[in-house]
């Protein structure tokens, strides 16, 4: 289809992606975000090779590169510095064709808002839409209207259009666990600056990944009752009570956060559900399919979703309604698939059944760092780019 004009409602990774892609496609798109100044949540990501190869094709790669951490490795130790496994990733990057890439948030949001040629528009708080016969209004709550040919509701987990496309609110789910995020110098005395290391023990974790700019993204995890929450001041203390004992890099990294600069979060997930369109409207990201980050796979699948609905926009002429049915066929299998999947890990490292988690640690000590790879690469290849 030709001409159309696309309201895109969140600046956020989904909405960038998309702005990017249809824009490279030859459609004209707005793009608006409620909040006055875009900051990401949280502080770094693990784009898995099917979200860089979106950014591949959108010729982002060299950027990607740029700022992406190198990643060689993976490493699984005990909270006691038990060595449970060494995996190279280089069998995975050989199967899938391109290698995944760590990134601090704020350098991808950049990277991403750098590539987008239009204006994102700051400040405007979307409340609703109107549907007309051959277009759609977003609605924002300063009385400003966008009309075009379609809209996309990429505004996140607690997405305000939702509830407008499927005729009833869904509340996210809590995973049963609290996340500390946040980014500090690289240095030897935490971990190789090549290896993503992951310490695991008591239902928890503590991980450091290396992102550009020669600093590791860290986070920690721990299963708590919903509801808990610490001012950043004191994060630094919650932490060492939580992981007193472990071994001295977890120790060193707790020593080096930044507490004021450390998040923390209750992690949540949705659905799955079924419907992601109505009629010219169509949910994208996390506002479709927010899933735990136990697979690393939340921006990934908005960056395929990004991929797939500019494909069917360009490739077939039925109607934008029909482009946008197919858009939903394909990716409710593959992102729904993801939150199951991605749901079921978070049971199995964070002690929803003590039993399982002990398990997967006798397993991580036994298992073959192949099958390790294995796994990953194919959750890589089930997306839309082989
Ligand atoms: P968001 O990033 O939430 O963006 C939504 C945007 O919409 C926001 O800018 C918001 O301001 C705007 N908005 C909301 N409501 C309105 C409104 N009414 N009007 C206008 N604007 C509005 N994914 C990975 O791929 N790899 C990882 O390693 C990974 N790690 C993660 C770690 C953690 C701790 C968490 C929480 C998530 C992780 N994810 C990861 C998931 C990933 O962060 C999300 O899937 C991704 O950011 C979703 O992007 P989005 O654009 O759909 O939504």
């Amino acid at each position: 289809m030709y001409n159309l004009k696309i309201v895109i409602i969140g600046a956020g990774i989904g909405g960038l992606t998309t702005g990017i892609a249809l824009t490279k496609a030859g459609y004209q798109v707005e793009i608006y975000d409620r909040v006055k100044e875009l900051r990401p949540a949280g502080a770094g990501i693990s784009l898995w090779s099917n979200g860089v190869k979106v950014l591949n094709k959108l010729g982002l790669g060299d950027r990607m590169a740029a700022i992406g951490g190198q990643m060689d490795r993976m490493q699984y130790r005990s909270c006691k510095d038990e060595l449970l496994n060494d995996i190279s990733l280089q069998p995975l990057i050989a199967e899938v064709g391109q290698r995944p890439y760590p990134v601090a948030r704020t350098d991808l949001q950049q990277m991403l808002l750098e590539a987008f040629p239009g204006q994102v528009k700051l400040g405007s708080k979307c409340v609703g839409f109107e549907e007309f016969g051959d277009s759609v209004t977003a609605i924002f709550e300063d009385g400003y209207t966008a009309t075009g040919d379609l809209l996309i509701a990429a505004d996140g987990v607690r997405s305000t259009l939702r509830p407008y496309i499927l005729g009833t609110e869904i509340e996210p789910r809590y995973a049963g666990y609290v996340n500390w995020n946040g980014l500090v110098k690289a240095s030897e005395d935490l971990s190789p600056k090549n290896t993503w290391m992951l310490y695991v023990g008591e239902h928890k974790r503590a991980s450091m990944m290396p992102v550009g700019g020669d600093r590791f993204y860290f986070f920690f995890d721990v299963p708590l009752p919903k509801g808990t929450s610490t001012p950043p001041e004191a994060r630094q203390q919650e932490l060492a009570n939580f992981f007193q004992g472990w071994p001295q890099p977890v120790q060193n990294l707790i020593k080096q956060i930044n507490p004021l600069e450390t998040n923390r979060l209750e992690i949540h997930d949705i659905g799955p559900i079924d419907t992601f369109v109505r009629g010219r409207v169509a949910l994208l990201g996390d506002a479709a399919h927010s899933t735990t980050p136990d697979l690393g796979q939340g921006g990934c699948q908005a960056m395929e979703d990004a991929e797939v609905l500019t494909r069917y926009l360009l490739t077939t002429n039925i109607s934008v309604e029909d482009a946008l049915k197919r858009y939903e066929r394909e990716r409710k299998e593959r992102a729904n698939a993801i939150v199951l999947k991605a749901r079921k890990r978070a049971d199995q490292i964070h002690g929803k059944e003590p039993e399982i988690t002990e398990q997967w640690y006798q397993q991580l000590r036994q298992e073959s760092p192949l099958d390790v790879t294995n796994a990953i690469s194919k959750t890589i290849l089930g997306g839309p780019l082989r």
